[in-house]
C-alpha cells in the first residue's frame, strides 16, 4: 500500500513512492534480525564505538540535509531540526566514548574466587517511535542499544517514513552490518504481530499513553520486557523569589519549543499569587513576540501542527475549555490559510471540568494557574495524572530541595526549562510511562544483567534461599 505523507507548511501531498512493507518482507526483515544479532552481540566493543562514532560524523556533517527531510515531514523549524541532528551526533559520541566503561563487568565482593556482574545484549529490540523529534527519539534508543550488542527495528510513526529511512541508511554507512538497524514502513496495526514473534525480545514506545499501554499490553503477554516514554503536562512552578523576566523568557520558549509539541515542553504554568500578574503580564507579552511562519525561515520560532488532526484536536480543547469558563488570553484561533498554523496560546482560569484540565495539548497553548503558597502550588503540579518533567523557579534553596522531593515526576529542572542530556536518565512516572533511556542506566534497560560466581563451591551461606 502506498504511504501518503503531507507538508505540514503547505498541506500539500508529498510525492513518494514509498510502499509499506508485505507479511512476506517484514518476516524477511525479522529473520534477518535474528541472523544479524547473533553475529552483532559477538563484535567487540570498540569495534560498535568506532561504528558508532561513525554515525555521529555522518550526522554532524550532513544536518542540513537530514534537518530538511524533518521540516518537509513534521514542520519543525529547520534551525531546529538541524539542532536535533547535532544533539543525535552527540548521543552518538557520548556512546562511542562511555559505552565501553558503562558495560564493563561489575566486580561484587563475595566468598567466591571472583564474583561479578556482566551485561550481555537480550536481542532484535523494537522501538516504537513518534514524530515530534523524528531522529532524536530514534537515536537516544539506538545509539546504547548498537552499543550494547542488541539490534534495532524501528517503526517510526506513520507520517515520518523518510526519516525512518534517512537513519536506518545513516547506521548502514557508518559500517552496522545489514540487519543491525531495519526500519519497517508497517502501521500500527502491524505491531501486535512483531511483538508476538518470538525473535523480538523487548520493545521500547515513545508516544502517547494509549499507544504505550497497548503496546506494553502485548509484549506483557509474550513476557517481553518494555520501556514506555509517554505524554506529560509539566508543571513550571514559579515562586516569589524567582527571576520573573528570565522565568517568563523560559516560559514561552518551553511551551513553543518543537511547535508546542514536545512531550516535556512546560505545559502547566503554575503561579505564586505574590507574582501571578507580575509573571502573567511578562509572558503574555513573551508568547506574543513568538514568530510563527514558514518552518523554513531562519527568524521563524514557531512552525505548524505536524498534522490536521494534531490542530483540530488542540482547537477543540481551547474551544470547548474556554465554553467551560477558561479565559484565553492571547491567541486561540487557528491562523486560516494553507498548513495547520496555530498561535501560542495562553488560557487562565480554567476549570478542573475543562479538557485542558487534565489532557495533554499537544501544540503552543500554555495553561496559567494561581497558587496561594507552595502547597497549593505542589498539589496543582501533582494533581495530573502524567509524571514526565517539572521546571520550578526559586531563589531559595529549601523551597527547591522541597520542590524536588516533593514533585511526581521523573525529571526536576530548578531554574531551567527541562532537556533531555545523554549523560542523564531520561523517563517518567504514573501515565507518563516507565524504564529509562539515556545515562548508564538507559543503557542497561535492554540488557541481560548477568551475575557470574567462579568457584566449584556454590554460595551456601543462606541455603534455604532461593
Ligand atoms: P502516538 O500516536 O502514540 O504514536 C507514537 C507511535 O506509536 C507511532 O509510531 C504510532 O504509529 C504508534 N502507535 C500508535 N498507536 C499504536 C498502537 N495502538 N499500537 C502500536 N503502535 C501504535 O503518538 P504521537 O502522536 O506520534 O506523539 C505524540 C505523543 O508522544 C504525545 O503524547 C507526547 O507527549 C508523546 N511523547 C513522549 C515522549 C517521551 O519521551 N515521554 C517523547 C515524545 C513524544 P502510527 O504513526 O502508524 O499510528
Amino acid at each position: 500500500m502506498p504511504i501518503t505523507t503531507i507538508n505540514p507548511a503547505t498541506g500539500e501531498e508529498q510525492p513518494t513512492k514509498l510502499e509499506k512493507l508485505t507479511p512476506e518482507q517484514v518476516e524477511r526483515k525479522l529473520a534477518l534480525a535474528g541472523e544479524a544479532f547473533r553475529a552483532h552481540r559477538r563484535t567487540s566493543i570498540a569495534d560498535r564505538t568506532a561504528k558508532m562514532a561513525a554515525a555521529g560524523e555522518i550526522l554532524a556533517g550532513e544536518k542540513e540535509k537530514f534537518a530538511r527531510i524533518m521540516t518537509m515531514e513534521m514542520g519543525k523549524t529547520l534551525k531546529s531540526a538541524i539542532a536535533e541532528a547535532e544533539k543525535c551526533a552527540w548521543a552518538c559520541r557520548y556512546y562511542a566514548e562511555n559505552g565501553a566503561r558503562f558495560l564493563a563487568d561489575e566486580e561484587v565482593e563475595t566468598k567466591a574466587k571472583r564474583s561479578y556482574v556482566r551485561h550481555l545484549p537480550i536481542g532484535p529490540v523494537l522501538a516504537v517511535m513518534p514524530w515530534n523529534f523524528p531522529f532524536w527519539q530514534v537515536f537516544r534508543f539506538a545509539a546504547p542499544a548498537l552499543v550494547a550488542g542488541n539490534v534495532g527495528l524501528l517503526k517510526h510513526a506513520s507520517n515520518v517514513p523518510r526519516c525512518a529511512l534517512a537513519i536506518e541508511d545513516i547506521f548502514r554507512r557508518a559500517g552496522f552490518p545489514e540487519g543491525v538497524f531495519q526500519t519497517l514502513l508497517i502501521g500500527s496495526d502491524a505491531v501486535a504481530g512483531v511483538l508476538d514473534d518470538p525473535r523480538v525480545r523487548a520493545a521500547t514506545l515513545t508516544g502517547s499513553t494509549p499507544a504505550g499501554s497497548s503496546v506494553a499490553e502485548r509484549a506483557g503477554k509474550n513476557l517481553k520486557k518494555t520501556v514506555l516514554e509517554l505524554g506529560g503536562s509539566d508543571p513550571f512552578i514559579v515562586l516569589p523569589s524567582a527571576d520573573l523576566d528570565l522565568a517568563a523568557e523560559t516560559a514561552a520558549k518551553a511551551r513553543c519549543i518543537n511547535n508546542g509539541q514536545s512531550c516535556i515542553a512546560a505545559k502547566r504554568f503554575i503561579v505564586h499569587a505574590d507574582v501571578y500578574d507580575a509573571f502573567t503580564e511578562r509572558f503574555v507579552r513573551a508568547m506574543r513576540a513568538q514568530k510563527v511562519g514558514d518552518p523554513m525561515a531562519d527568524d521563524t520560532d514557531v512552525g505548524p501542527l505536524a498534522m490536521e488532526s494534531t490542530r483540530d484536536d488542540v482547537e477543540r480543547q481551547v474551544r470547548e475549555s474556554a465554553a467551560r469558563g477558561a479565559k484565553v488570553l492571547t491567541g486561540g484561533e487557528r491562523i486560516e490559510g494553507p498548513g495547520w498554523f496555530y498561535p501560542p496560546t495562553i488560557l487562565a482560569e480554567i476549570p478542573e471540568d475543562a479538557p485542558a484540565y487534565r489532557e495533554e495539548v499537544f501544540g503552543p497553548v500554555a495553561l496559567l494557574f494561581r497558587a496561594k503558597d507552595a502547597d497549593e502550588a505542589i498539589s496543582l503540579a501533582n494533581d495530573s495524572d502524567f509524571g514526565l518533567g517539572s521546571s520550578v523557579w526559586t531563589r531559595d534553596e529549601a523551597e527547591a530541595r522541597r520542590f524536588v522531593d516533593e514533585l511526581e515526576a521523573g525529571m526536576t529542572f530548578v531554574n531551567a526549562m527541562v532537556a533531555s542530556d545523554p549523560r542523564l536518565p531520561f523517563g517518567g512516572v504514573k501515565e507518563s510511562g516507565y524504564g529509562r533511556e539515556l545515562g548508564s542506566i538507559g543503557m542497561r534497560e535492554f540488557m541481560n544483567i548477568k551475575s557470574v560466581w567462579m568457584e566449584d563451591e556454590g554460595p551456601d551461606e543462606h541455603p534455604a534461599a532461593e
